[in-house]
């Protein structure tokens, strides 16, 4: 998506491991006209697919999924993050190691709210290294829900999340597709 990789060569900021900084944008300015434009485009991609719930991870997966949701008429519910669960059994749940904090924790979804009649639209901000979508993927299918796809704003195709989705035979689509970027210089590249 032209616009997408337009504004992140403008106002993304390569940081030292790995990151990419987008807060003036997606992750903590949030251009909602641009979301909007983003929820358009992944509607396009996932027209054929019998999607009935957005699923994503908080905090910053939860922008982008209400707008998408919005394009496809449907909730959106995101797994929640917590440091030590309460297992009660009315949840399901899996464990993610975060990219930007290097820590391990848990998230959940309440039973209520994914069931084995769910056709889910997983979305996030960024795919690094698929940590946190395989752990939206365990919750899915722990519900006997289906992966109708998996759309992603910022993919880094330098790392291995990407090549592990499509392996599965999971429909993934990404807006932007960094190939590199380089913390010395600020120079990114797309992948076309
Ligand atoms: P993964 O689980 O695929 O390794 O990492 C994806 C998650 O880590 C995303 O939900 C996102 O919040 C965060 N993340 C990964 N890489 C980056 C990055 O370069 N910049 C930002 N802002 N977040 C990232």
């Amino acid at each position: 998506m032209i616009l997408l990789e337009e504004r992140i060569q403008k106002d993304g900021i390569v940081k030292e491991g790995d990151v990419l900084k987008v807060d003036s944008f997606l992750n903590h300015q949030m251009d909602v006209s641009l979301f909007a434009q983003m929820g358009a485009e992944f509607k396009r991609l996932f027209k054929d697919k019998p999607i009935n719930k957005i699923l994503t991870i908080e905090a910053s997966g939860i922008g982008i999924a209400c707008v998408v949701a919005e394009s496809f008429n449907c909730p959106v519910v995101f797994a929640k993050k917590t440091a030590s669960i309460n297992l009660d059994g009315d949840v399901y749940t899996s464990k993610v190691i975060s990219f930007t904090k290097k820590r391990e924790y848990d998230i959940i979804v309440s039973k209520k709210f994914l069931t084995k009649d769910d056709h889910i639209l997983i979305i996030d901000d960024f795919l690094a290294n698929g940590c946190a979508v395989m752990g939206l993927i365990d919750l899915i299918n722990a519900a006997g829900a289906t992966v109708e796809g998996v759309g992603i704003a910022i993919e880094k195709g330098f790392q291995p999340g990407g090549q592990m989705i499509r392996d599965k035979g999971i429909q993934l689509e990404s807006l932007a597709i960094v190939d590199g970027m380089d913390p010395a210089t600020g120079r990114i590249t797309f992948r076309h």
